[in-house]
């Protein structure tokens, strides 16, 4: 027998959720304190609707023009994420619409954003983007130069660090790449202590449908999760 989208999109949260349970409690942490941001990149409007409803309240979108498209024909309330790379060239497309932007990786996307919110009277919520692994293919600031780049994104007007984001390596074996969810907790903990004003570490976003699970025993607060919940992509 066939399920329908929104019993498989139940199916799939239901166990998600219970995934982010047992690792909390292993962890000795509350799930309330650990946020799914659903992925919704390819996923169209009307399963994201269906998702909406099931309880997921905010999406990722990894690409400024999708965001844009999907924005203004969703007929629910959500919360928009930008989680992928964004072309400074894109910048004069957000607003105070985006209630988070996952991947700040470089001093010139900082300097477009502060540039923008002022000229819109906005402060845009950022995470900084790290790349613990250096891989190459990988956007994102070396965790040496993490505490750096924040402070230099500090004393620009019109944004607000919020805390950090990585992606982990694929890996067949999660537990691989539990050290970088544990380096990127441990850099929050150090930028925290240069008290900041417009520094913040409330938020860690890290964690995919492969790995989240180790991700929120090392402290995730917002797991990204796209084909565990909307089944896997096709492009
Ligand atoms: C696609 C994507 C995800 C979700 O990936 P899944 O493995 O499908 O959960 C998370 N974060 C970013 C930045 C992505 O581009």
């Amino acid at each position: 027998m066939s399920s329908t989208p929104k019993e498989f999109l139940e199916s799939n949260l239901n166990s998600i959720r219970s995934t982010i349970e047992a690792s909390c409690q292993k962890a000795g942490r509350a799930p309330c304190d650990v946020q799914i941001l659903g992925v919704s990149k390819t996923v169209e409007p009307d399963i994201m609707e269906q998702a909406f409803d099931l309880g997921i309240k905010e999406f990722g979108e990894n690409r400024v023009q999708e965001y844009l498209r999907k924005s203004d024909i969703l007929h629910r309330d959500c919360c928009w994420h930008i989680i992928g790379r964004i072309q400074t060239n894109k910048v004069k497309y957000l607003d105070s619409r985006v209630k988070l932007i996952h991947s700040l990786d470089r001093m010139e996307l900082a300097e477009a954003l502060s540039e923008r919110g002022s000229k819109i009277n906005h402060r845009f919520p950022v995470l900084i983007q790290v790349n613990v692994a250096g891989e190459e293919t990988k956007a994102g600031i070396s965790p040496q130069g993490a505490k750096d780049f924040a402070l230099r994104v500090s004393r620009l007007g019109n944004i607000d660090i919020k805390g950090l984001m990585t992606i982990a390596p694929y890996t067949e074996t999660p537990e691989e790449v539990r050290y970088v969810f544990r380096s990127i907790k441990q850099l929050s903990v150090d930028i925290m202590r240069e008290r900041v004003e417009n520094i913040n570490m409330e938020v860690l976003s890290m964690g995919m449908s492969n790995d989240f699970h180790i991700a929120v025993e090392e402290g995730a607060t917002m797991v990204r999760i796209g084909s565990a919940l909307f089944g896997e992509r096709v492009y």
